[in-house]
């Protein structure tokens, strides 16, 4: 059977087989660069040959591959995506929410979005690259990117970093999981388990800080909405219901809150708040003026 994969090489080849026959001057030297880039993809060189070179050959062929992306058949999209999330949970490697199956009739295709991780009108000899597609959720896919102003040898450093390039040698066989990096500081905000500046740079750039931002906000929605159901009346008892919260498979029984959606950051944001005598008692000063003033 032919895979997913061979068939988005299949439509990029035919693109360069069209543009071939096209009357360009510079013709060969515009396919020979797209080839370097290709082939040093994996070792993300210095500098991207192709991005820097504005003449009508470039841009012609650029505009081909956008466009081929634009026209993949929806089949092949779907079976990618099937074929990125064979053998593993299907969840989004940016934030780790739950993605749903989209229907019966393809039970086993995720609803996720496909995100060019190099952006496609940035690095468009990229776009029909099946290694640079990355099936996100909506969300994430949505963010307002900021990767404009990132050079790639930032990017080649906070990759490495990250361990993502090996996503890059096996995807999609191998998943990578970015929300696994993530955690809690003191003042509650989401950071990186690592001091690497390139990696909190990648983040920004990629407009992830406001996601996660967003996805904590959620999270303290929801554990709201529990206190609030819960019998609390003392600081004990709101002690004792976190640490149920943040038992292994709390999150799985109470299905109806969601919280299976981004269980990492879940548990980090409950243990957080568990494991912080004063966020602790900040929020058991939250239940008792709620309490007061529901009265
Ligand atoms: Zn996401």
């Amino acid at each position: 059977m032919v895979t997913a994969q061979e068939q988005i090489k299949t439509k990029a080849e035919e693109i360069i087989n069209k543009f071939k026959t096209l009357n360009y001057t510079n013709s060969d030297e515009v396919i020979n660069d797209y080839r370097i880039d290709i082939s040093s993809f994996i070792d993300l060189p210095e500098e991207f040959l192709f991005k820097s070179d504005k003449s009508d050959g470039h841009k012609k062929l650029s505009e081909m591959f956008i466009n081929g992306y634009e026209h993949l058949d929806l089949s092949i999209k779907k079976q990618y995506k099937k074929e990125f999330f064979k053998n593993v949970e299907k969840r989004c490697p940016f934030c780790g929410q739950l993605l749903e199956s989209s229907g019966k009739a393809d039970s086993d295709v995720p609803t996720a979005d496909l995100d060019h991780f190099f952006p496609k009108f940035e690095y468009p000899q990229f776009s029909l690259l099946p290694q640079n597609l990355i099936p996100t959720c909506m969300e994430c896919n949505r963010i307002e990117k900021h990767r404009k102003s990132i050079l790639p040898s930032e990017f080649k450093l906070a990759l490495e970093e990250l361990g993502l390039l090996k996503i890059f040698q096996q995807h999609p066989n191998s998943h990578f999981k970015l929300y696994t990096s993530l955690s809690f500081d003191c003042n509650n905000k989401l950071f990186l388990k690592t001091n690497n500046e390139a990696i909190h740079k990648l983040i920004k750039l990629y407009g992830l800080n406001e996601r996660y931002h967003t996805i904590k906000g959620k999270c303290f929605n929801i554990l709201w909405s529990i206190v609030r159901y819960s019998n609390i009346n003392s600081v004990e008892s709101l002690e004792r219901l976190l640490e149920n919260m943040a038992s292994n498979n709390w999150h799985e029984i109470n299905d109806g809150y969601s919280l299976n959606n981004s269980p990492q950051i879940w548990q980090e944001f409950i243990e957080n708040i568990l494991y912080d005598e004063c966020k602790l008692m900040a929020l058991w000063d939250e239940v008792k003026s709620s309490e007061l003033s529901f009265l």
